[in-house]
């Protein structure tokens, strides 16, 4: 069901209304798009639900004690699973690989969880295989997603941060806080997180959607792009929905986010109302860009990813309006 927060904003529906109404004949949204649209498919928040407590300080990790263990086990950006059970994470390390780093991330339901770097290379134990993680999807819940994502961006961080980036000298996990620090030269290094936008542009009853060269086959979803150094959020949108598809858009209405372990990204979710232009891909990255009628959509990103579960909130809301 598709649920609207209380305290929405109304004033802004005047101003569509009063441009029609004065012979503004452009195509515009007449029924404005509520903030908090949301999506029974969205990732349980384990945290919120007090099931997963996220560690973020040595001191904590070295503190606890638990006898029950979860693990996720990663090379490089593959993730091990057992290949008959098909599902994470896994309840203890398999003989014969050694992990040549390891970090807790957290406490879920009262195990505690590991996440390992194995040495590249290294092959599957026997009735193990090596994957992916969006290979996993069609087998894992949106919150074991969200867990394993973690795990791999705690790893990958740890992984590329061993030496110091301004002087080379290695460097110590700080006890504080999740941090490497240089002894040499004091430099802190945090996890990196890189936000990305995303903007749903809406026109009328139609949906602005592209498809990038790496997309499946006829798939299509909103724009989105990373955040530059000194951007907002909106202008970052309002900038990437012109240069991949021509078009000026505003009216940006948060949705939702969603960490993306792909690397290392924050997903950014907005919906756009539609100012002006005509759809032009970008060259190189936007194959095709289109307007699709909410009625008629092509396929679009499956909901355990926040792209699907906005193009869906949005068109269930729109299909539910009557056009004006
Ligand atoms: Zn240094």
């Amino acid at each position: 069901m598709i649920k609207t927060i209380e305290s929405h904003n109304y004033e802004t529906s005047s101003i569509p209304c009063l441009l029609y109404k004065a012979g503004f004949t452009s195509p515009i949204v007449l029924m404005p798009l509520p903030y908090g649209l949301s999506h029974p498919d969205s990732a349980p928040d384990w945290v919120a639900e007090g099931r997963l407590v996220p560690f973020s300080k040595a001191a904590e990790i070295q503190a606890s004690t638990h006898s029950s263990a979860w693990h996720f086990i990663w090379q490089a950006n593959r993730i091990l699973f057992a290949s008959q059970e098909k599902s994470l994470p896994l309840r203890s390390i398999p003989g014969g690989l050694q992990p040549i780093r390891s970090s807790i991330i957290g406490e879920f339901d009262g195990y505690l969880c590991h996440a390992h770097d194995i040495a590249p290379d290294t092959p599957a134990p026997e009735g193990y295989e090596w994957s992916g993680l969006r290979a996993l999807f069609p087998v894992l819940d949106a919150g074991m997603v969200n867990l394993a994502g973690r795990s791999f961006q705690i790893m990958e961080w740890d992984r590329t941060h061993q030496f110091c980036g301004r002087c080379g000298t290695p460097t110590l996990l700080r006890n504080s806080e999740r941090a490497r620090e240089c002894p040499n030269c004091s430099l802190v290094s945090y996890p990196r997180i890189s936000p990305v936008v995303m903007g749903l542009v809406v026109r009328g009853h139609e949906l602005l959607l592209a498809r990038s060269p790496h997309f499946a086959p006829g798939m299509y979803s909103a724009v989105a792009g990373f955040i530059e150094i000194g951007e907002s959020c909106e202008q970052a949108l309002r900038r990437e929905i012109l240069e991949e598809t021509g078009i000026h858009a505003n009216h940006f209405r948060y949705f939702d986010t969603q960490p993306w372990p792909f690397p290392h990204s924050l997903m950014i979710a907005y919906t756009a109302e539609y100012v002006s232009g005509t759809p032009v891909p970008q060259p190189d990255e936007i194959e095709d860009v289109r307007w699709f009628s909410v009625d008629d959509l092509p396929t679009i990103p499956p909901t355990i990813s926040v792209a699907g579960r906005l193009i869906r909130a949005v068109s269930q809301h729109l299909k539910a309006e009557p056009v004006v």
